[in-house]
């Protein structure tokens, strides 16, 4: 099954104090009038100018392998390595808020809206990811509904790129996806236009399989640790 799923931006729930706009004033515990209003600004310009669309399509555990390994280049030991298993459930994703949004944050800069611009970034940015977890909830749900995943289950998305799954896989997941169809296309170096835009593969199975050691060669020079954070968002 391959879908295309259109959204409204304005039901994209952006929490104001997800922002971490300004991480190095912790302290400050309110936004100035400022940045309030230039936020407000931003998130007004989300809801006029993103046009969120994203292509999904679920695939077997052998035609994971295949996409995973992509042109060779994986480092040798990979969280992907560890989790992918056969009685896991898989789906391609791609999507993207349009070229509008990119446009516009260069147009800010560029005019010397500074503020602004790094905001409505920032926004377009929380915006996608947002899009990208309500897309997750949608396919955990179905899947929970068939009788394929538990309700105890979790799914999460891995991405080409990080993690030491190699970004050159994005040719064999794009080609497979047809992402096309929604206006995604690769550049050389394999980064996708528009610039608003993540892909991957969402992987539903049990919690356990998502808690893998983080001590990859490649972690050393991690500086999110996105994976302890998810976890914890997931309480695991
Ligand atoms: S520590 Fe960083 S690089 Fe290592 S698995 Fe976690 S997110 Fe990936």
């Amino acid at each position: 099954m391959r879908e295309i799923i259109q959204e409204d931006p304005k039901r994209i729930k952006i929490g104001i104090d997800k922002t971490d706009a300004f991480q190095k004033k912790e302290e400050a515990s309110v936004f100035s009038e400022k940045v309030s209003c230039n936020l407000a600004k931003a998130y007004d310009l989300f809801c006029q100018m993103a046009v969120p669309v994203a292509v999904v399509k679920d695939i077997i555990y052998p035609q994971f392998q295949i996409i995973y390994s992509g042109q060779g280049k994986n480092e040798p030991r990979t969280p992907l390595d560890d989790i992918a298993t056969k009685k896991a459930i898989y789906f391609l994703f791609a999507l993207t808020l349009g070229f509008g949004v990119s446009k516009q944050i260069s147009n800010l800069f560029s005019k010397g809206e500074y503020l602004l611009g790094h905001l409505f970034d920032l926004v377009c940015s929380i915006g996608l990811e947002a899009f990208a977890d309500d897309i997750t909830k949608r396919y955990f749900t179905m899947e929970v509904s068939k009788g394929t995943l538990k309700d105890s289950d979790i799914m999460l998305r891995y991405s080409p790129g990080y993690c030491g799954w190699h970004i050159t896989a994005q040719k064999m997941l794009h080609e497979n996806l047809q992402s096309s169809d929604i206006g995604i296309s690769l550049t050389e170096a394999f980064y996708m236009k528009p610039m608003k835009s993540i892909s991957g593969v969402i992987i539903g199975c049990n919690p356990s399989k998502h808690d893998f050691n983080n001590n990859y060669p490649f972690c050393g020079r991690c500086r999110t640790k996105t994976c302890r954070k998810r976890l914890v968002v997931n309480g695991i």
